[in-house]
């Protein structure tokens, strides 16, 4: 800390309602970072008391972009400056069976090579730093790293010349990116502070804006399978992440989006790069066509604000465009080969599934699925192995399950309802409970939510 700003005024200023000054939020993020064992300049015991303020008091608009900012400077950033070109990302707040990365990435790329710059370097590029599977959400690294050789561990340079090469490079962050989110999060876990939107905003925010971008989509999920309890908090969150974007002159929109069932046909690791290969070659399977959709729907906002569509709309149809003309799936070869990946795999995606273990639920009585806590879905997918409990523990790449059924769709009798693979055969039993428990079947159509509910951009801020 300066000798003006000593940790206990930060706190004592938050916690009796005051608003930060910009030098004490960078002063105390700073401390964060330069501590070391021999230099104590800010204790956990106090940056805990901050996060507690924090979430008691929340942080105005101007404290909030200036937190975000000060973790986002607070290590390593990337400079998208020497690639001349319109740096795009996308961010989900975390579903079950969420894999629009692994179509987007190659959707965008493919958009941008169609428009090289004069320096010949892709008009759009898409440096996606992603995280892992944690509690019921999967991760898209985990999903990535099913490739046999695919790096997600790329250093700055080498995502540099990926970017520059591909137009689009997955990779996972490093040490040295945003590390005051490393710590505040660790903290933030052991005092309950981890569900303030205003802590999460600075904490997606910060490792997002690291990326240097232009714009950002965010998906930020609602229903049962979302990270939120409730709309309005999802709503909340939204607006938070779209405010701090554009105070940070990154064009952010936001998308809140239904995940009240897993998205698509499979969830799980290599299953979901199974169905986005499939989905690449044209082998649209009827129960991947949410997730084609929203895929689109992003993808169009993506180019919208790239300036590759007048309108969103018009996005999503050259989004399609690009899936069905094969562009996106050269794309996806191309960075999958340039991250070291063996791409000979994608020739027979089916072929690479190799679960020891397989059981399939069937429907007991006929009528509609109708509802399910697709929280509790995830969490099945987790037992069976597919995520991890907590940070650091091995998946399974071939774990994970297969729906054969839409939330509103009529079913016979024994109609098979969702098939659930391992890598071993005990681990099987708990989550079909816990899947039995939680698909319900009534006798009438279930009223169902649209899979895009509302959009947040700066307009409607204003
Ligand atoms: N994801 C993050 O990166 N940070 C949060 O605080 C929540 C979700």
């Amino acid at each position: 800390m300066t000798h003006s700003i000593h940790p206990i005024d930060v706190i004592l200023h938050k916690r009796d309602g005051q608003v930060l000054t910009d030098a004490e939020i960078e002063a105390f993020i700073q401390a964060i970072v330069d501590r070391t064992s021999e230099r104590q300049l800010v204790t956990d015991a106090q940056i805990a008391s901050f996060l507690m303020a924090v979430f008691q008091r929340g942080l105005n608009a101007h404290e909030l972009a200036t937190l975000t900012s000060a973790m986002r400077y607070s290590g390593e950033t990337f400079d998208a400056t020497p690639l001349h070109t319109f740096t795009i990302d996308k961010h989900s707040t975390g579903g079950v069976g969420d894999k629009t990365s692994l179509l987007i990435a190659p959707i965008l790329a493919a958009a941008g090579l169609a428009k090289p710059t004069p320096a010949g370097i892709p008009g759009i590029c898409v440096p996606m730093i992603s995280g892992r599977s944690l509690g019921h959400t999967g991760g898209t690294l985990d999903k990535l790293e099913t490739i046999p050789g695919f790096n997600t561990q790329l250093t700055l340079a080498q995502f540099f010349n990926t970017l520059k090469k591909c137009g689009a490079a997955l990779v996972g962050q490093t040490p040295k990116l945003v590390p005051a989110d490393r710590i505040l999060y660790a903290l933030r876990d052991h005092t309950g502070t981890v569900e303030s939107p205003y802590l999460i905003t600075a904490s997606i925010m910060s490792k997002k804006l690291a990326e240097d971008l232009n714009a950002l989509v965010l998906d930020v999920k609602v229903g049962s399978g979302a990270f939120m309890p409730t709309y309005e908090k999802s709503k909340f969150l939204a607006e938070l992440m779209v405010q701090t974007g554009e105070a940070s002159g990154t064009r952010t929109a936001a998308l809140l989006t239904t995940m009240d069932e897993p998205l698509g046909r499979f969830s799980g690791n290599w299953v979901e790069v199974w169905e986005c290969v499939d989905i690449m070659k044209q082998h649209r399977h009827p129960m991947s066509a949410d997730l084609i959709e929203l895929s689109n729907v992003l993808s169009g906002w993506m180019l919208h604000l790239a300036g590759h569509a007048t309108t969103p709309q018009e996005g999503a149809k050259l989004s399609d465009e690009i899936l069905r003309s094969g562009a996106a799936y050269k794309a996806w070869l191309k960075i999958v080969a340039a991250q070291n990946g063996d791409v000979t795999i994608f020739e027979d995606p089916a072929a690479h599934h190799k679960p020891s273990a397989t059981r399939t639920l069937t429907a007991p009585t006929s009528g509609y699925l109708a509802s399910m806590d697709c929280k509790q879905v995830g969490w099945a997918v987790q037992r069976l192995g597919a995520g991890r409990a907590k940070p650091g523990d091995p998946v399974s790449a071939h774990a994970g399950i297969e729906m054969h059924v839409k939330l509103g769709d009529k079913i016979k009798p024994n109609q098979p309802i969702v098939t659930l693979f391992s890598e071993d055969p005990a681990l099987l039993d708990e989550p079909e409970q816990m899947l039995r428990e939680t698909l319900q079947i009534t006798q009438t159509p279930p009223k169902l939510q649209p899979l895009i509910r509302e959009i947040i951009t700066k307009k409607e801020l204003a």
